[in-house]
């Protein structure tokens, strides 16, 4: 039988979400969906990530987006949202600090806005349904 012990590279694997420091990258979420805010906020927790906002519409995104900075290195933002969409809100997001880095979440079909979204300065984009590879995959890209 085989022990955790064959598998020393797996078990000594850094968790992603660590910086080299060792200290937790700081995620604000931003979703009007309190289901896919409390996935990515599993999917994420889980791989060592600290979720240090959450927020449901644009505008609350913003808001707590410059109320939290400096300390905040990655958000994930919703497209449809209510009050104000995720792309005004990446916008603004990227007026008040050009090195936000921001990923988009987004339902299929959103082609459109996901490139406008892009040129504007998200460093990625997610596709719902969210699987959890993918998910910790494009963070994990944006962050470098
Ligand atoms: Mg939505």
């Amino acid at each position: 039988m085989k022990s955790k012990g064959d598998f020393p590279a797996m078990n000594e694997k850094d968790p992603e979400g660590l910086k080299p420091d060792g200290t937790a990258y700081r995620v604000l979420i931003v979703d009007d969906s309190m289901f896919v805010a409390k996935q990515l906020s599993q999917i994420l927790t889980s791989a060592g990530f600290e979720v240090v906002g959450t927020a449901a519409d644009g505008q609350a995104g913003v808001e707590k987006f410059k109320e939290l900075h400096p300390k905040v290195d990655l958000v994930t933002m919703d497209i449809t949202m209510p009050r104000m969409d995720g792309v005004t809100a990446l916008q603004q997001i990227m007026d008040f600090d050009k090195d936000a880095r921001v990923v988009m979440i987004s339902a299929l079909g959103k082609n459109d806005l996901v490139k406008n979204s892009l040129m504007i300065g998200a460093k990625n984009y997610i596709v719902k349904p969210l699987d959890r590879q993918k998910v910790l995959e494009r963070i994990l890209h944006s962050l470098k």
